[in-house]
C-alpha cells in the first residue's frame, strides 16, 4: 500500500494523437478512456506531455507516411513514444516490424484493438499517479472532448470541484467549488452511455451526497418530466435507466449525510447496487475535526449499521488515513475498533503524508513517518481480517458477475466481479472454466456463478 505522494508532482501527462479510420479512432477513445480513468491527463498536444502515443493508420501509403512522419516529430519533440494502431502490425520488407526498423527509438509498438498492451507499455514507462485524493477520480473525459466509447464499464462524473475544505486536501484550490452538472445531462449521458452497450456506471465526483447543493436542488427536465438535481432523484433516475438497459449504477464519494439513508432503501429495493463508498478517512470525532472532514458531526458507526438494517447485503469500502497530526494511540484504537465494529467490507489506508500546499501541514504534533507507517499496517491488519472473513461467507452463495476478462470464450475461465467489486479497487472473481460445453463467457456480459472458495480479496466461482 502506497503513502500519500505530495501533489506538487504534477499529473503524469500523455499527448495523444490519433490518426486514420473511425475504427482507429474507437480505439483512440478506449485508451483515453483508460487513461483517465487511472488519473492520467491527457491532451492532443505534445506540449508538456511526459509521453506521447501516436495511434496510427496503415491503410494506404499516404496514410503510412504520414503516421511515419507523426512518430518522426513525436519523437523530435517530446523523445518518449508509444505506437499502436494498423501501421503498428505492419511487417517491413524483410520480416520485421516496420515501425521499430524505421523509427527505432520508440518505447513500444502494438496493433490495433490492444488497449490493454498499450496501457502496460505506458505504466512501464510513466508510472501510474498515486495521489490517494487525486486519482480516484478521473479528470479528462469532458476536457477530452471525446464521447465515452462503448465499453462495458464507464465513469459518470456528475459534479466538479468541493465545497469542504478537508486540512490534508488541496483540491478545491485546485478546482474550485462545487459545480454539479445539470441533471439532464447527467441523465442523457448515462443512457448514451447504456445505449451503447455501457453495463456499469459508476457515478463519481468530490462529492457525490453533495450533488446539486450549488444549485439549491434547482428541478431540470428529463425527458419532459421535471426532476431535482439531488441525490435521491439522481439515483432514481438512474437506478430505472439501468433497469431498462439490464445494467448495474455504482456509486462512489457519497459522505454519510443523513440523505443518504433514503438512497439506501432505493438500494434495498434492487435499483442500484447496493455498494456505498464512503471515504471516511478516519472514526475519532477530533480526528476527523482536525481533518475538517464533511458530516464529521455524524455518528458513523450508528449510520452504518442502520443502513445495513435497511439493505443487510450493503457494501461498504471507504478509505482511511493512518497518523494523522496529532493522532493519539487511543484515537488510532477508535479508529481499529470502528472498522471492526462497522464491518467495512473493503478498506484502503494510508499513512498520512504532507500534501504540498495544505493547511494539515502546519497543524501540531506531526508523527514521526516510522509511527504513521507501522499504523498503517496495524489498520491493514484489521481490515483484512475483517474483509477475508466477510468474503468467506460467500462461499457456496451464488452471484451475479460482469464478466472482464474472458479468452476463447472462457473456455478456460475468466474473470468477472460482482456487486462488491468496483473495478479496479476491490478483488474480482475468479471464473472456472464451465461445465457445460453450451455455456460460453463473454467480456461485457453477466453470469451466474457459484462461489466455491475465498482466496485473499478474491473468489473462486463456477460459472452456472
Ligand atoms: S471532501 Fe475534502 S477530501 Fe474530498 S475533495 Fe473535498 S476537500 Fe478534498
Amino acid at each position: 500500500m502506497p503513502t500519500t505522494t505530495s501533489t506538487n508532482k504534477s499529473t503524469p501527462k500523455v499527448g495523444f494523437v490519433s490518426l486514420g479510420c473511425p475504427k482507429a479512432l474507437t480505439d483512440s477513445e478506449l485508451i483515453l478512456t483508460q487513461l483517465s480513468a487511472e488519473g492520467y491527463q491527457t491532451s492532443k498536444t505534445f506540449d508538456g506531455a511526459d509521453l506521447v502515443i501516436v495511434n496510427t493508420c496503415g491503410f494506404i501509403d499516404d496514410a503510412v507516411k504520414e503516421s511515419l512522419d507523426t512518430i518522426s516529430e513525436a519523437l523530435a519533440e517530446n523523445g518518449k513514444v508509444i505506437v499502436t494502431g494498423c501501421l503498428g502490425a505492419r511487417a517491413a520488407e524483410d520480416g520485421s516490424n516496420l515501425v521499430q526498423q524505421v523509427h527505432p527509438s520508440v518505447l513500444a509498438v502494438t496493433g490495433p484493438h490492444a488497449t490493454q498492451e498499450v496501457m502496460d507499455a505506458v505504466h512501464t514507462h510513466l508510472p501510474k499517479p498515486h495521489d490517494p485524493f487525486l486519482d480516484l477520480v478521473p479528470g479528462g473525459f469532458g476536457e477530452a472532448g471525446l464521447k465515452l466509447t462503448p465499453k462495458h464499464y464507464a465513469y459518470l462524473k456528475i459534479s466538479e470541484g468541493c465545497n469542504h475544505r478537508c486540512t490534508f486536501c488541496i483540491i478545491p484550490s485546485m478546482r474550485g467549488d462545487l459545480v454539479s452538472r445539470p441533471i439532464g445531462d447527467v441523465l442523457k449521458e448515462a443512457r448514451a452511455l447504456f445505449a451503447g452497450g455501457v453495463k456499469e456506471l459508476l457515478v463519481i465526483s468530490q462529492d457525490t451526497s453533495a450533488y446539486g447543493v450549488d444549485v439549491k436542488y434547482r428541478t431540470g427536465f428529463w425527458d419532459g418530466r421535471p426532476v431535482k438535481s439531488r441525490l435521491y432523484e439522481m439515483v432514481q433516475e438512474l437506478g430505472a435507466l439501468a433497469r431498462e438497459y439490464g445494467a448495474w449504477v455504482r456509486l462512489h464519494y457519497v459522505y454519510p449525510y443523513p440523505s443518504v439513508d433514503a438512497v439506501v432503501e432505493l438500494m434495498a429495493q434492487g435499483l442500484v447496487l447496493p455498494y456505498l463508498d464512503v471515504p471516511f478517512q478516519h472514526s475519532h470525532p477530533d480526528v476527523l475535526k482536525r481533518m475538517k472532514r464533511p458530516a464529521s458531526g455524524e455518528r458513523n458507526l450508528e449510520r452504518i449499521q442502520q443502513w445495513r438494517a435497511t439493505c443487510p447485503e450493503l457494501i461498504v469500502r471507504s478509505t482511511f488515513i493512518a497518523g494523522f497530526p496529532g493522532e493519539t494511540e487511543e484515537e488510532f484504537q477508535h479508529l481499529l475498533d470502528f472498522v471492526q465494529e462497522a464491518q467495512i467490507d473493503r478498506a484502503g489506508c494510508f499513512a498520512y503524508s504532507d500534501v504540498n500546499g495544505a493547511v494539515a501541514n502546519q497543524l501540531d504534533g506531526m508523527l514521526p513517518m516510522a509511527l504513521r507507517q507501522e499504523r498503517q499496517a496495524r489498520f491493514m491488519e484489521v481490515a483484512e481480517r475483517v474483509s477475508i472473513e466477510k468474503l468467506q461467507r460467500r462461499v457456496g452463495a451464488t452471484m451475479q458477475v460482469l464478466i472482464d476478462h474472458a479468452p476463447a470464450l472462457g473456455r478456460k475461465g475468466g474473470r468477472g466481479r460482482s456487486y462488491a467489486d468496483a473495478p479496479e479497487i476491490d478483488g474480482v472473481v475468479h471464473l472456472l472454466p464451465p461445465q457445460k460445453a453450451s455455456k460460453t463467457l463473454k467480456v461485457g456480459e453477466f453470469t451466474r456463478a457459484q462461489i466455491v472458495q475465498a482466496q485473499g480479496h478474491d473468489l473462486i466461482a463456477q460459472p452456472i
